[in-house]
């Protein structure tokens, strides 16, 4: 087992279809997760998450 794998919530909260920033932060997600590329930041990674699911979105 990595250590990376544990530090990655497995099921991601479902970004708003509609809400920019939550579709900016599940890109940053993608990228901050990706080993293979210089961006990969498994804190920032965990940090996005965070920020998804606490998004507010008017109307619920
Ligand atoms: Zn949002």
């Amino acid at each position: 087992m990595s250590e990376i794998e544990s530090l990655f919530p497995r099921r991601l909260p479902k970004p708003a279809a509609d809400c920019d920033v939550c579709a900016a932060l599940m890109k940053q997600w993608r990228v901050l997760t990706n080993p293979r590329l210089p961006a990969f930041d498994p804190s920032a990674a965990v940090d996005a998450a965070v920020e998804i699911k606490r998004h507010p979105h008017a109307g619920k």
